[in-house]
């Protein structure tokens, strides 16, 4: 351990997206690393070593896994998710060690103690909810609003869960993927489910929302998407983006966007107040992130995990991997 590291067990680790590119690839987010280091980046554990932190042996603990610097102005400024030296990508588990372990050890200061009223596989999903918390923020989302989400992982299916805590009017999901459907009509919170593939999508759009949609979470990163995003919203209307890709050029109809004037907003990650607001939010029990894990897995059933989550038959919506979890 360094100076300022903590050591905990392992309780909940989230499997991801960003992961299963770095799996695909065998390599860390840095170009610069070999990608020679567990990867495991949303978890939650037990501390066993507190070093000289303030925390006691016992302490459950989530962290936030991104390396923010404190110092750059960015951080100053409350912005510490655009804190210069994380670039996007400085986060534990991308660049070095993270959590698809029995132990993990990192810095104290990410580490923020949980409520007995936070489950475990709750805290291991706190990531994607601040991710969606803070989506929701920039869209300046208002009373009444009309939202459509544009796709439907865990990210897509908790914007629309907040966009109906936070007082939308309608929530409807646009989807492309036939596979998670049936999964998400199941655990969705959404008034209703639209083909993003129907020819005449713009009209139903239209149609649905009387007149178009006031904001759009765009949560898959593709053209497609986009292009989808920007047929279902309406005019003076936002489109917040959270949805990254491989492929980072995409193409988009810029006369629309000029003459409708529409607001479109990248959004990633979230400030430090964010994150501890958001683990508020499940204390309180306004939400209830597990409720959308359809798995739970030890570290050996990894690998399958992966093989499931880029079937493109296979209906799973979230694994969570716990060290304690049975084998199949
Ligand atoms: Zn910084």
């Amino acid at each position: 351990m360094k100076p300022g590291d903590i050591r905990i067990r392992v309780s909940a680790t989230g499997v991801y997206g960003s992961d299963i590119h770095m799996w695909k690839t065998g390599k860390g987010w840095n170009p610069d690393h070999k990608g020679d280091f567990w990867m495991g980046h949303k978890f939650c554990g037990v501390v066993e070593d507190p070093g000289t932190s303030d925390f006691k042996v016992g302490d459950r603990v989530v962290f936030w896994a991104n390396l923010y610097c404190g110092e750059c102005d960015m951080c100053r400024a409350g912005q510490e998710h655009l804190c210069r030296d994380v670039n996007g990508t400085n986060h534990i588990g991308f660049v070095c060690n993270g959590a698809y372990a029995e132990k993990f050890v990192g810095p104290a200061r990410l580490a923020y103690k949980l409520l007995d009223t936070v489950s475990d596989v709750d805290a291991a999903l706190i990531d994607p909810l601040m991710v969606a918390y803070h989506a929701v923020h920039l869209s300046n989302m208002k009373l009444h609003d009309k939202v459509l989400v544009v796709g439907s992982g865990i990210i897509a299916q908790l914007m629309g869960d907040l966009a109906k805590s936070a007082g939308a009017s309608l929530v409807a999901m646009s989807k492309t993927n036939n596979r998670k459907l049936a999964k998400a009509r199941e655990m969705g919170k959404f008034d209703c489910y639209l083909d993003g593939k129907d020819p005449n999508r713009r009209a139903v759009y239209e149609e649905v929302s009387k007149g178009g949609f006031d904001v759009v979470f765009e949560a898959v990163g593709s053209a497609s998407a986009l292009a989808a995003a920007m047929d279902a919203v309406k005019a003076g209307g936002t489109i917040v983006t959270v949805g990254n890709t491989i492929d980072p050029t995409i193409p988009i109809d810029i006369n629309r966007l000029v003459l409708h004037e529409i607001r479109l907003v990248g959004s990633v990650s979230c400030t430090r107040k964010e994150f501890e607001e958001t683990i508020d939010l499940i204390a309180s029990g306004m939400i209830k992130p597990e409720r959308y894990v359809t798995d739970i897995v030890p570290v050996e059933g990894m690998q399958k995990a992966f093989e499931r989550l880029t079937s493109r038959t296979d209906p799973v919506l979230k694994i969570v991997m716990k060290p304690d979890a049975k084998v199949d």
